[in-house]
This record gives structure tokens, sequence and C-alpha cells, in this order.
């Protein structure tokens, strides 16, 4: 019995329209979507050339008749809606009855089908959008569609696509949101041959242990470790939630997964509700990991925003809103106070979060002048030594460092005061922005590798990033599935203890395209600087100190950090007297 009719105009007009397939990953999530939609619970995918060469998926769905399998190649040809207000109630991933149609175009396409208990099977092939032949085929329950030489004749877009390990890297990312979703699934990926993933159905899949277990495998073990689980309903709204506790936030956003119904989304909203949920946890840098899974009514919310499906809009977004965030705050500050505090060295006042005592400022902070500043013009007496920067006013007595944090200089008859952090980071920063300058960062072999687990699609993007990282002193290897090993650091860092975070930094900044490769290698650089440079914290001597404050005077901008925070503070000899009231003392 047939069941794809074509949309009428006045139905597929009001859908989102647009392109759909613009990548392999794009063509995949919509054949995944479309074995989903069709109640498989085993799905095999096989792509070669980064899915360009070909793509295969087989499911084990209720298949198509042959009527249906000859129109579902049609534009607007869709067995899931009917009528617009039909969108109100979706309970599919389609309904645009377009992702064959534009797949077809494309490429060179087949699909093998059968609904169970038929005699026999269809199968039907299409070159560039036409049918060049059809026929019976075995009568095995499922469907198979196979997209080989896809953008063949639109050489446009096969130039769009980025290099082979990108768009596998976007395939993956795919693979994986699915497996998330659906911990019920049985899901093969495999690329060139290779097994890249496989998920085994999880028993009890709608149970929270199995959201958690595909999870872990997503997202390897070791991060996964530690993610508090939030678990709430309430009316037309169900979560299940796996998020970062205070202390294990991860140094990179890309480790955020949100789904609504089973369909990965991107919604600021919700990333929103989960930065204000874990605020009052999170230090500059630092990022919650999660995992959520959203179960809304059909009616309470829009995904015919734009044709990708992805972006979805919320009818009562402040709501959900304040829920997620609230949920999310609540999580934290529990799993906070169940911490016993007798583990805690820290006297009173032992509520005080750990954040990183030296990074007061954000990327986009930027400090305004100094309200009692140093002074740009210095004492004529003091003149600096030519070439020097203006602030430089030797000689310096170290006095002594204050809250292991700030180190006290006496300077021309004032008071001159480093933040060791910044200043070490601004330094660093310059060293390596020189050395990367002059054709690439000095790197130096690690004796032993290191580790450092992330998701398939995180290494393929690290990987296809090898250039990049490589002109940064890092050299890369993939290690096993869910690993990268380290084999390089830049030599200017590579005895740091914080290597693996520095990675894991990197990754954001990895994200950028590769038009916001100056600002972004600027970022990456300044991360790495950050995180290698003298922590607050560490006990300096006054050897330490003076050379700091020396190598700070060879930088181009010793005034500030790479991040824009201010380096140091300078109450001179006037504004001293000013403030001591002295009699004589310069008026402001
Ligand atoms: P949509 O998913 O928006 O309906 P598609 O172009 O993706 O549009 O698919 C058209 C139709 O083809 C679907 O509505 C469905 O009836 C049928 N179909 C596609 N893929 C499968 C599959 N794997 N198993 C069964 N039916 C399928
Ligand atoms: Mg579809």
């Amino acid at each position: 019995m047939p069941s794809i009719r074509l949309l009428a105009p006045e139905v597929y007009s009001r859908i989102a329209a647009g392109e759909v397939v613009e990548r392999p990953a794009s063509s995949l999530k919509e054949l995944l979507e479309n074995s989903l939609d069709a109640g498989a619970s085993r799905v095999t995918i096989e792509v070669k050339g980064a899915g360009r060469d070909c793509l295969r998926i087989t499911d084990d769905g209720r298949g198509m008749d042959r009527e249906d399998c000859e129109a579902c190649l049609g534009r607007h040809a869709t067995s899931k809606i009917g009528a617009f207000e039909d969108l109100q109630s979706l309970s599919t991933f389609g309904f645009r009855g377009e992702a064959l149609f534009a797949i077809a175009a494309v490429s060179r396409l087949t699909i093998t089908t059968s609904v169970r208990g038929a005699k026999s099977g269809w199968k039907i092939a299409a070159e560039g959008g036409k049918v060049v032949s059809s026929g019976p085929a075995p009568a095995v329950p499922g469907t198979t569609v196979e997209v080989k030489d896809l953008f063949y004749n639109t050489p446009a877009r096969l130039k769009f696509l980025k290099s082979g390990a990108f768009e596998k890297g976007r395939l993956v990312s795919v693979v994986e949101e699915a497996a998330l979703a659906n911990p019920g699934l049985r899901l093969s990926y495999k690329s060139e041959g290779r097994q890249v993933l496989l998920f085994e159905p999880e028993p009890a899949p709608d149970s929270p242990e199995a959201a958690r277990r595909r999870a872990a495998q997503v997202l390897g073990s070791e991060n996964a470790r530690g993610l508090l689980e939030v678990n709430a309903e309430r009316p037309g709204f169900k979560l299940l939630m796996f998020v970062s506790g205070a202390d294990g936030m991860v140094p990179t956003r890309g480790f955020q997964s949100w789904f609504v119904n089973r369909r990965p989304v991107s919604a600021r909203i919700l990333q929103q509700a989960l930065y204000k949920g874990s605020e009052a946890h999170r230090s500059p840098g630092r990022h919650p990991a999660c995992v959520a899974h959203l179960t809304l009514a059909p009616d309470s919310f829009d995904v015919n925003v734009h044709p990708g499906k992805r972006e979805i809009r919320l009818r009562s977004d402040r709501d959900v809103f304040e829920l997620v965030s609230g949920l999310v705050a609540s999580a934290l500050a529990k799993s906070k106070t169940a911490a016993p505090l007798t583990l805690e060295p820290r006297q009173a006042g032992a509520v005080r979060e750990p954040v990183a005592a030296y990074y007061l400022g954000g990327r986009s902070f930027f400090p305004e002048e100094p309200a009692f500043a140093l002074k740009t013009e210095p004492a004529g007496a003091f003149a600096p030594p030519s070439g020097s920067p203006r602030w430089f006013t030797p000689p310096y007595r170290f006095l002594g460092q204050i809250e292991k944090t700030y180190l006290l200089f006496e300077a021309a008859g004032g008071l001159f005061i480093l933040d060791q952090h910044a200043a070490a980071e601004r330094i660093l920063f310059e060293r390596f922005l020189a050395e990367i300058g002059k054709g690439g960062a000095k790197s130096q072999r690690l004796i032993l590798p290191l580790a450092v687990e992330l998701p398939a699609s995180a290494i393929l993007k690290v990987l296809s990033r090898k250039e990049r990282l490589s002109r940064l002193g890092f050299e890369v290897e993939p290690f096993g599935k869910t690993a990268l090993n380290v084999t390089a650091a830049p030599a200017l860092f590579h005895k740091s203890k914080d290597l693996k975070e520095m990675v894991l930094r990197l990754l954001e900044s990895l994200e950028d395209p590769v038009g916001a490769a100056e600002a972004a290698s600027h970022d990456a650089v300044a991360t790495i600087a950050c995180k290698a440079a003298v922590k607050a914290h560490d006990a300096l001597g006054e050897k330490e100190a003076l050379r700091l404050l020396e190598d700070l005077k060879d930088c181009q901008d010793g005034s500030s950090c790479p991040h824009g925070r201010r380096a140091m503070l300078a109450l001179n000899r006037d504004e001293l007297a000013r403030r001591f009231q002295r009699p004589g003392a310069p008026p402001l």
C-alpha cells in the first residue's frame, strides 16, 4: 500500500527552503534520519572517499513497496506529512520530502528496498536525478541507499568540499550524534574498509544508564567520568542530561550535544541555559561538557526554521531556559556540597570557588585606563633607556611577593607591581609568536607520547588540521579509536605539566574556519602561553622576579597579557606623595 504523496504547493511553499545536501555528512544525516523514521533498529553505514565516492546505508526498517520506491525520489514526495498543520504534531525527523530528491540530483543513486513479508523487493537507480533503471530485487526487509559520485555533475559544489580528513570528521560526528540520541540502535560505521565505530544496542535503551554508557562511548570514558546526571520531568518537558561537575569542566566548548526528541539541535537558548546554570562553578576558559536529551511536546517547538532541521525554535524559550539553567545549577550545587569539606585544606571561608586567580577577564576584557595607574610620563630623571618601553624605569629593587601572585618592586621612587602570571604569559606569547613568524615554532619530541582521549570526530578534526598544529610545534598521531598521541610539543613548553590541557584548548581554536586562521592562531598561541606561563601561586625569588621584568621589557607590549588583562600597576612617587597628603604633592 503506497503511502508517499506529493506535498501540495501551498504546503511546501511554507516549508523552510534551501539546500540540504551541501556535503557528504549532510546527506548521511538525511539518510540516517530516514532509516530512523522507518523504525530501523540496525543501521550499517559504509563510506569510501570520505563519502564522496560512495556512501551506503542499510537499515532493517519498514522498507518501501514498489510504488513508494518509485515515488520517493520526487520533489516534495513524503509519507510523513500531508498538510502544513501536521508539523504541529510531527513525530518524524523528515517532513520536507526533499532529501532523496536532492541527493539523487547530484549523484548516482540506487535504492534497494523491501517491506516485511513481501514476495519481492524493488530497486531503482538514478543518475543526476533521472531514473535509469528499476526492477525487482530480493525480498530483504529494509532499505539500502547507495550514493555514488556525490556532486559529480556539480563541480562548483565539489570544490566547496574541504579535505578528506575534514569531511570524514563531519561524517563521524553525524554517526556519533545518532548513537548518542538512540541508545537502542545498533549502529555500525565503516570508512575506507575500516570499522571506525560500532555501537551495540543498549539493553533498556530508554534508561539513564543506557544514555550514560553511550555518552561514555562517544566522549571517551575518561571525559565521561564524573558527569553529573540531571533527570527531571515537568508537564510537557523531560530532561535527561549528563553534565560536568564543578571539578570536571573541560577546556573546550566542543563536548556539548543537545537533542530535542532525539533530534540533534543547536539552539542558542539551550547553550545559554547551560552556561547560566554552571556559571558559579566555571572558571574562565573552562566549559561544561554535556549530553542533554530533552523531550518536549511536538507542538512546543518548531523545526521548520532551517532546511538542515538542526535549528529549532522553542515556543516558550524563556521557560525552557529557566528550567534547564535551574536544573543544571542545582545539580552542580548539590555535587559541590556533597564533597567532604574535610578534604579541603583551606579553613574558614573555604566555600570560595577555586577560580584561576590569575585570570580576571575573558577575551573581550580590555582594561580601561587604570584609575590608579601606571604613569605614562616618567619623571625626567628616570627616563627609560632608549629602545625600552616607557614603563621601564630602572633601577628596580625587588621588595617581595604578595599572595604568591604579585611581585613588588621599588622603581623611580614609587611602587611597581607585576602580575607574575600575566607577565610570564606575555613573554612566552611573544617568543612563541616570533618563532611561528620565522616559519614555525621549534618542536621537541616527547620522550613518552602523551595520549589525549577524544571523541572520534574530534580526533579527525585535529588530524585534518595537522599542518596548523605542526606550525605551532605540535605533532600528533592517531592512537586507537578514541585517543590521540601527542608526540612532539613546542620546545618552549614541552616540559609543561599541562600539555594535555593545552591540546584540548587548541581544539577550540581549530574549530575556526581557515579564513579566521590569523585570529585563531593568535588565540591558540595566547592559550598555549597562558597554560605554560608561571602560575599565580608559584613562589618566585628575587632573581626570577628581576629576570621576568627584564624579559617583559623586551616584549612589544609588556603592559598586558595576550588576553588583554593588565600585567602591571604603578604607584609612582607623585601619586604616593598625593595619597599620603604630603605638603607640596602635585595635584591630580
Ligand atoms: P522526508 O524524509 O522528508 O519524507 P525524503 O526525501 O528523505 O523525505 O524521503 C522521501 C520518502 O521516502 C519518505 O517520506 C519515506 O516514505 C521514504 N523513505 C526514504 N528513506 C526510507 C527508508 N530508509 N526506509 C523506508 N522509507 C524510506
Ligand atoms: Mg528524509
